[in-house]
């Protein structure tokens, strides 16, 4: 490969880095953009999502973010004749709870939100929910997308803009006055010059950053998800994006109970397990799929380049995740006993910051940027950090959350204080 200099250089080619690219090439008219991964586009974490969006957060930054990366994503909709499918049936979140006080003061006063406490009510509107439901909030604004459209969507406007791409790893970077990125490709070694480089590499950031000289607060952690052939039609089609928010005990019998408790590794299972299994339709209407998810691993994992060797993926997953939603959705309890024959078992990892809120903005040497720790919210972000991450690059004016969303906050203590204190950190 020739060696090149460029203006920019995005290292990550997910939703982070496409979502970047497009703003500085698609708003900002600079015409001197790489994109720079070793995979295809949108192949790693960012082909993992369950793309799934929502503005309820239980601080106001992380509302204000999102809502505006959901503006972008109902313009993009509309420009490109919903080509990514984007829903908006919002967000079920069911408890078997009588008070919710607590829950609803908790979502900050500029969430759009529905109570239902009528449970008559509840039964005719879900009526996937188990009866003992006692009250239901309903997020408004809320839905889903696909992802991969949306990048594929992204990718095509930058390129028409001028922006390129480059299939290659980024193995060192050194800096005077511009930065030399080392790149293996496909065709050989290469070197790419430029005056500004992105960190947009997903899970592996705190890898790239490192290259840079610097050190980011990141984890990984590996969480699972499931889609399936609902060949007994038990999610209703039109049912929204729906959480149970109460911990719970999985419906083992008393023997199954008992093993488990005597194995020192399973005996979690036969305990309580954490709130938040998550079911919706998937494929519209007229589809029969459905996904499943339950973000219980806490974990932390060294990224593997092949997601395959992770060690934290759990074969028993599946069971695990169906029985979970079964005690919340009763029409999938036949799928304990005769699983569904045709599914899928994936993961990824959720690259995050330890109060779960992203890392957009400058690094310590200049003309260096990141754009990262989207953990498990990165497709409902991505257009919002995208265009955050090229205000900061171009100079334009930066919404109020930019400093709270950039390395920044790593120094306010009082901030950092505050969402340890919360203890909810909006993790799905
Ligand atoms: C199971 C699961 C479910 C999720 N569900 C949702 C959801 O419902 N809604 C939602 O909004 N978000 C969800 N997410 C989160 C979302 O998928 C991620 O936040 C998002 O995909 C992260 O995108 P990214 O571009 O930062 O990372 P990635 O997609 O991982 O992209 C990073 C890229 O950088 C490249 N790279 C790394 N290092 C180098 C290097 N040295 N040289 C060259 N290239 C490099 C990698 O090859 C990779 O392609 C989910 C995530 C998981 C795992």
């Amino acid at each position: 490969m020739a060696d090149q200099e460029v203006e920019i250089a995005v290292i990550g080619a997910g939703i982070a880095g496409i979502a970047a690219a497009y703003y500085l090439c698609v708003e900002h008219k600079r015409k001197s953009v790489l994109l720079i991964d070793s995979r295809q586009p949108m192949t790693y974490t960012s082909a993992q999502s369950g793309d799934n969006y929502r503005n309820w957060w239980p601080h106001h930054t992380m509302t204000s973010f999102t809502n505006d990366s959901i503006d972008e994503l109902d313009r993009l909709a509309e420009e490109s004749n919903d080509v990514f499918n984007m829903t908006r049936g919002g967000y079920v979140l069911a408890t078997r709870q009588d008070d919710v006080t607590g829950i609803i003061e908790s979502i900050p006063g500029d969430i759009d939100v529905a109570h239902y406490g009528d449970r008559e009510l509840i039964r005719k509107t879900f009526p996937a929910l188990t009866t003992d439901i006692k009250n239901v909030v309903h997020i408004r604004r809320g839905g889903d997308i696909s992802g991969q459209q949306l990048g594929q969507y992204m990718l095509e406007r930058l390129r028409a803009a001028g922006g390129r791409k480059l299939q290659g790893d980024v193995t060192a970077v050194e800096s005077d006055s511009k930065y030399r990125l080392a790149v293996a490709g496909a065709d050989g070694p290469s070197t790419v010059t430029a005056d500004v480089v992105v960190n947009a590499a997903g899970p592996f950031a705190a890898r790239v950053a490192r290259m840079l000289g610097t050190d980011l607060p990141l984890k990984n952690i590996y969480h699972q998800k499931i889609a399936f052939e609902d060949h007994l039609n038990a999610i209703p089609r039109d049912m929204p994006f729906s959480i149970d928010l109460d911990a719970k005990r999985l419906g083992w019998s008393e023997e199954e109970r008992s093993m488990l408790a005597e194995d020192p590794d399973l005996k979690w299972l036969a305990g309580e397990l954490p709130s938040g299994t998550h079911c919706r339709p998937d494929g519209g209407p007229h589809g029969r799929w459905v996904k499943l998810g339950w973000a219980y691993n806490k974990k932390i994992s060294e990224p593997q380049e092949d997601m395959a060797n992770e060690p934290a993926i759990d074969q028993s997953f599946p069971e695990i995740v169906i029985r979970g939603a079964a005690e919340f959705i009763p029409a999938l309890r036949p799928y304990v006993s005769a699983p569904p024959p045709r599914f899928s078992h994936y993961g990824g990892y959720y690259a995050m910051t330890e109060e779960n809120w992203p890392l957009i903005g400058p690094l310590d040497n200049k003309g260096a940027f990141v754009i990262a720790a989207l953990s498990g919210f990165g497709s409902m972000s991505a257009c919002a950090a995208g265009k955050l991450c090229a205000a900061h690059i171009c100079g334009s004016p930066l919404p109020e959350y930019a400093v709270d969303l950039s390395l920044d906050r790593l120094t306010n203590s009082t901030l950092l204080a505050e969402l340890e204190a919360s203890g909810n950190k909006g993790l799905l």
